[in-house]
């Protein structure tokens, strides 16, 4: 692996010649070390619970298939907890940094951004301790964005950024905007045009991008991928067994976060009517779905101090209401050891959010061959092939999603067929080791840039006006576009006690 800008490596000026070739070889580090920055999902997190999902996975999955490739990986959080470990090392290259950046405790996402300048603090701290510079920093999430771009104003970094949620998109669908919405919305703008390379996870997400935020910035799309090894058939029979699900039950699986933007709601609704209709027909002709038989199956972890409690105690309510509640289990948080059980044991995997910008667990269960019924949103319309691995519909039509889960619980061969292509699908488009090689290779383009002063980055078939942002020098960039023109200071903002 070529070592590129690394702080250990010494000026030859300063190096006596009879020895300026073996002793700068002698102190290059054997890996090149890169960082990736999440400063709320903890790569190291349990998944499921305390609000960790997709953004945890990614950047955890991302980072050791990345140390696979050769690259020394160091995934930096936000320190949550006084018991948690500083540093927990994933594999021999592969490490996540616990940085304390304000209380150890959790702290709700829209407060988060009072303590970024600590994070920053901190980082570089831990830099100078480790007597290392890191070249290239991939960030994950707004508020690591300001990070990265706080870091590269101060020193020549390469600046990698993937969003995993929009402000654009999300403030569209909640009833109140938050008083950090300003913010985050200038950071993401800001981010997509100062970076060198925004990483989309599906063209839905770029194209969010081009008509939400900026035609300035270039971008290139790299989906997220699954672990096919973990994720994969086995047969059904088996797993409910394993699981105590009836061989007969009609099942339908929610698996992720307790929010209200992932739409459960839907799916309980559309449960209830699916149920009544079965009720219905089977009086009138006794051919249609056994509606004693239908089970829901609802997967992911809620904890008493976290927001996700209020959206859990709000859905077991309404499945109570709604009369589901001895055709209901709540599984609680489950590991992705066990998680293959119950995606195999279900009949479909429901994901009714209101916006997905990529979504992993439709992968993961078209990659154990089980059909998704998904909203027609985000990376769900790049991931979900309708009629080949599932159906689309819209998203909180309660009617639609009734009809599409009745279709696969009822229409067994169709259904069959979905079963056999989607695990095909997943394997050949979303596999961690696919996904990292794509990154692996645009790090090296983007450090390859950097050295040399030639373009790396950008390709004529990239997105329009991509090119425009290939063409810009650093300087340009930072005349053009002055670091925080219009955001406020994370001081200004309240802290919590
Ligand atoms: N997950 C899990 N156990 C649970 C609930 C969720 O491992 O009990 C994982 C799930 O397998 C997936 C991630 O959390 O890998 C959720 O990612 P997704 O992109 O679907 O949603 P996000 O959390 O990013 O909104």
């Amino acid at each position: 692996m070529i070592s590129f800008n690394s702080a250990k490596s010494v000026s030859s000026s300063v190096i006596p010649t009879n020895q300026a070739y073996v002793s700068s070889r002698k102190m290059v580090p054997p890996r090149q070390a890169i960082a990736l920055i999440s400063e709320h999902g903890d790569p190291a997190a349990e998944i499921g619970k305390d609000a960790a999902g997709g953004q945890n996975v990614y950047v955890r999955q991302v980072g050791e298939a990345l140390a696979k490739l050769g690259w020394q990986v160091d995934m930096f959080t936000r320190k949550t907890k006084p018991d948690d470990a500083a540093i927990v090392q994933h594999a021999p290259h592969c490490r996540t940094i616990r940085l304390v950046a304000g209380p150890e405790q959790f702290i709700p996402r829209d407060e988060l951004f009072a303590y970024m300048p600590e994070f920053v603090a901190a980082f570089q701290a831990f830099q100078s301790k480790e007597g290392t510079h890191y070249p290239l920093i991939h960030t994950n999430y707004w508020m690591s964005a300001w990070v990265g771009l706080q870091l590269k104003q101060q020193s020549n970094i390469q600046l990698i950024h993937t969003y995993h949620s929009l402000g654009a998109i999300k403030y569209q669908t909640v009833p109140t905007r938050p008083a950090i919405a300003d913010t985050r919305l200038a950071i993401e703008q800001q981010v997509l045009e100062q970076a060198d390379c925004i990483v989309a996870t599906s063209p839905q997400e770029q194209e969010a991008l081009r008509t939400l935020v900026s035609e300035r910035g270039y971008v290139e799309v790299i989906p997220c991928g699954t672990d096919v090894s973990n994720f994969h058939t086995m047969p059904k029979t088996e797993a409910r067994a394993a699981l105590g699900f009836g061989s007969n039950e009609s099942i339908m699986l929610y698996v992720g976060r307790f929010d209200p933007r992932k739409g459960i709601e839907t799916l309980v609704k559309a449960c209830a009517q699916l149920k009544a209709n079965a009720e219905h027909e089977n009086r009138a002709t006794g051919t249609a779905l056994n509606p004693a038989a239908l089970r829901l199956v609802i997967v992911g972890g809620r904890d008493p101090d976290s927001d996700d409690i209020v959206e859990y105690t709000r859905i077991e309510q309404l499945v109570r209401e709604t009369g589901l509640a001895d055709q209901t289990t709540f599984a609680g948080q489950i590991g992705h050891a066990s998680l293959p059980l119950y995606y195999t044991a279900a009949d479909v995997c429901v994901i009714p959010s209101h916006y997905e910008p990529f979504g992993l667990v439709a992968i993961e269960a078209m990659a154990c061959g089980t059909p998704v019924v998904a909203s027609d949103v985000g990376g769900l319309k790049f991931t979900v092939v309708p009629d080949e691995t599932g159906l689309l519909v819209p998203p909180q039509d309660v009617e639609a999603f009734t009809q599409a889960i009745d279709r696969v619980l009822t229409d067994e061969l169709w259904a069959k067929k979905l079963r056999r292509q989607a695990p095909i699908r997943v394997q050949r488009n979303f596999s961690w080791s696919g996904v990292a090689a794509h990154l692996s290779d645009l790090y090296r383009r983007s450090l390859a840039q950097s050295i040399s002063n030639t373009l790396c980055l950008g390709s004529p078939d990239v997105g329009g006006l991509d090119n425009s942002r290939a063409e810009r020098t650093q300087l340009e960039r930072q005349e053009v576009y002055p670091i925080h023109a219009e955001i406020a200071a994370p001081s200004a903002l309240t802290k919590v006690s």
